[in-house]
């Protein structure tokens, strides 16, 4: 059976202000987000009733909407009140939430200056980003013909809605070849991300990590909470360049995003890889981190 689709739904948003009702949340066609993509939003997980980093991701939200000059009507603090209100008035204790603004109606062309500033904030219940299964044996990557943008041609570091069109074609392609995401190289070559999570390897040597320096795409909030609790552990975290032609040598790969938690990778095109001490101890690490019981053991070793 399909899943519900998202307009059609029990519960209440938070809309500009107020609690609406699901099904009423609403915005015009002729809204300037909708056309020239002025729409910025965050991915938030809550554990066990809480909202795991709320404050820096409503910050990212202030800043990636300073980014695209649009104007937040909403302080931080307010943003973090409205995600908790959000959850509360939803009974979300394990769950996603989606805070979304955006350019409205009030101008229609590619200037909007005087367009209004619309703030939506949602909650629901979504427990793993990819399978179970596929999370235990590692995820397939396949590499994508499309690539990030450079700082000088796109808003790189906001999480602008803009920036996931070349994602979802990527994922889709990767997804209608078999793979369960897509792995996206930057515009020099080197490698940069998943569509939705950053990336990390592990080479010959077993406590040193290595991930791509992140000067043209998110620096995620789990990709900087991972980065923390692996230096916890004496795992050393290197950020740099790193190539497609390196991916034969890895030993284990993962990714890391709010949705997706950290994800052992099994597989980049043809090349496999064995989800390894590594990527579990992390994965149990994070899990404690944000509050839940780590699915394996392997941390305890
Ligand atoms: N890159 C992209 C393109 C993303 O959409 C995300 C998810 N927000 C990430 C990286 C990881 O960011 P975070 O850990 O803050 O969720």
């Amino acid at each position: 059976m399909a899943d519900q689709p998202f307009d059609d739904r029990d519960g209440s948003i938070w809309y500009n202000g107020k609690l609406v009702p699901w099904r009423e949340s609403n915005l015009h066609i002729l809204s300037h987000g909708l056309h020239y993509a002025s729409c910025v939003f965050e991915g938030e997980r809550a554990y066990g009733g809480t909202i795991f980093k709320l404050t820096e991701h409503s910050k990212r939200l202030e800043l990636s909407a300073q980014t695209l000059g649009m104007a937040m009507p909403y302080t931080v603090a307010e943003i973090d009140d409205a995600c908790i209100e959000v959850c509360k008035d939803n009974n979300i204790i394990d769950g996603y939430i989606r805070p979304v603004a955006w350019r409205g109606s009030e101008m229609m062309g590619v200037s909007a200056q005087d367009a209004r500033i619309n703030i939506a904030i949602s909650a629901w219940d979504w427990p793993s980003y990819f399978s179970p299964e596929a999370r235990m044996k590692g995820i397939k990557l396949r590499t994508s013909k499309w690539r990030r943008p450079d700082p000088q041609t796109a808003p790189v570091h906001a999480k602008a809605s803009g920036l996931y069109m070349i994602c979802t074609m990527s994922k889709h392609d990767a997804e209608a070849a078999g793979f369960h995401d897509a792995l996206m190289l930057d515009w020099r070559g080197r490698i940069a991300e998943a569509t939705g999570a950053n990336i990390f390897f592990r080479f010959d040597e077993a406590n040193v990590l290595h991930t791509p320096t992140p000067d043209c795409f998110l620096d995620g909030i789990t990709r900087q909470t991972v980065i923390f609790l692996a230096k916890k552990r004496g795992i050393k975290v290197i950020e740099r360049t790193i190539m497609p032609e390196e991916i034969t040598k890895a030993n284990e790969v993962f990714l890391t995003g709010t949705a997706a938690e950290v994800t052992p990778v099994g597989q980049i095109d043809d090349v496999k890889f064995t989800p390894g001490e590594v990527s579990q101890v992390l994965m149990d690490d994070y899990e404690r981190e944000v509050g839940k019981a780590p699915a394996t053991a392997a941390s305890a070793a």
